[in-house]
């Protein structure tokens, strides 16, 4: 049987997180937009109402919540502002990693870190290098087992919250000859010698979040800091990469959302040729074709992230969802813009940043090509986690 009802904790965890973005996102959106950093109070606040430890075990002071209200409260955040909702979600992707393998002394060691309310701490998933992006088997951080510990190097880029991170989840090699099976990750302290942040990056979109390179220079990482031994790494990550793109399907179709609103308003009041544009079928089909793949892209994370709460795979519909959110908030925003003609373009009106934020959703997480390859290998009956290398 197909239920569509939402739980009483669903609908209220949705609830609150709308009224937080539209009453302390929305307002400050444009002006963190433009500053490029989101004031500490507005961290404060997150923390307080648990938007920045949502998927963090209750046992731990998390908000224990599942896939699918994660996803859900996703969009909202999204719809409010999608560059401070990076900054909040990005937690959830650094502890993904540790949710699947970290054991019960690591997670008493770092979890509460992230769910202090008086003062919030952040996490960072640190895979992508310069030379290994969307071919992540091929990073070349490279960590050395020594007689207390492993010696780490290597240097990360894009990181979301590189610079205000306390502590990374590293993936790192073994041995680079043995490709993704010479995988495994470590955790790392900001605290720990050696390690630095490099360039912070000044981007198109979601300017809010904090994105910088990390770099680790003979950073001395001790034994019980072993999150995922040799082999094991690749099998996290996409592990991980499939329990979060429906956040980020999420994320998009949030975008989206706000996007649609923005247009549908102004299509209602704009007048041209002695009658509201909302009248010329032109504009009134967009419109209905926006909100018609808005609902379509919220069914696709939904399924993703309820299979991925019951345990199920969800590979397959983890990458419908991203491919298709990502493509929804790319395609409605830039119709928004044009909906609003030359308004639009200017950055008095929201719509302009919902299109430079929305380019993201196509990029990071794995692109929209990534998630066609993964869906074109399950049409060939290939299932192996990395049937293109
Ligand atoms: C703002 C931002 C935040 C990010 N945050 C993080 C983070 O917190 N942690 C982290 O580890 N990473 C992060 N990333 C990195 C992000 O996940 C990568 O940028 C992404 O995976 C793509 O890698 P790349 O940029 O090296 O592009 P490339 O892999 O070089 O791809 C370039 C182009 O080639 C295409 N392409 C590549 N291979 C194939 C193929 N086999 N078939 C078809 N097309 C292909 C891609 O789709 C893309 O269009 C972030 C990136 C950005 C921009």
């Amino acid at each position: 049987m197909v239920d569509f009802e939402l739980t009483e904790e669903q609908k209220a965890a949705c609830k609150m997180a709308h009224e937080f973005a539209l009453n302390e996102m929305r307002p400050i959106a444009l002006e963190c937009d433009k500053e490029g950093k989101i004031p500490d109070e507005l961290i404060k606040k997150a923390a307080a109402a648990g938007l920045t430890a949502m998927a963090i075990p209750e046992e731990y002071g998390g908000g224990g919540l599942d896939q699918l209200t994660a996803a859900m409260v996703s969009e909202e955040l999204f719809w409010g502002c999608a560059g401070i909702a990076t900054t909040l979600g990005a937690n959830s992707l650094a502890t993904t990693p540790m949710m699947i393998a970290a054991n019960d002394d690591q997670r008493q060691r770092y979890f509460p870190r992230l769910c202090d309310p008086d003062d919030p701490k952040f996490a960072a998933f640190c895979l992508t290098e310069p030379g290994a992006g969307s071919d992540a088997a091929a990073i070349s951080t490279t960590i050395q087992e020594t007689d207390d510990g492993y010696i780490l190097n290597g240097q990360k880029c894009f990181i979301t919250n590189g610079g205000i991170a306390d502590f990374y989840t590293v993936f790192c090699t073994f041995d680079k000859e043995k490709k993704y099976g010479g995988i495994g990750a470590v955790i790392v302290e900001r605290a720990y010698e050696g390690v630095s942040i490099g360039k912070k990056e000044d981007k198109m979109g979601i300017r809010a979040s904090n994105t910088t390179e990390v770099i680790f220079d003979n950073v001395k990482v001790p034994k019980e800091n072993l999150l995922v031994p040799m082999g094991q790494g690749f099998y996290n990550v996409m592990t991980t990469l499939d329990l979060t793109r429906a956040s980020v399907a999420a994320a998009g179709v949030g975008v989206a959302r706000a996007a649609f609103e923005e247009a549908l308003k102004y299509a209602k009041e704009r007048v041209q040729f002695g009658r509201p544009i909302i009248a010329q079928q032109s504009i009134n089909f967009m419109l209905a074709e926006m909100a018609m793949k808005i609902e379509a892209g919220r069914r696709l994370y939904q399924l993703a992230a309820w299979k991925a709460t019951k345990g199920l795979p969800c590979s397959l519909e983890s990458s419908y969802a991203k491919a298709f959110g990502g493509d929804l908030a790319m395609e409605v925003t830039t119709n928004a813009v044009q909906i609003h003609g030359g308004y639009g373009y200017m950055k008095e009106y929201l719509v302009e940043k919902l299109m430079r934020d929305a380019k993201i959703m196509q990029i990071y997480e794995g692109t929209a090509q990534i998630q066609r390859l993964v869906i074109g290998a399950n049409l060939m009956g290939i299932t192996d986690a990395y049937p293109w290398g």
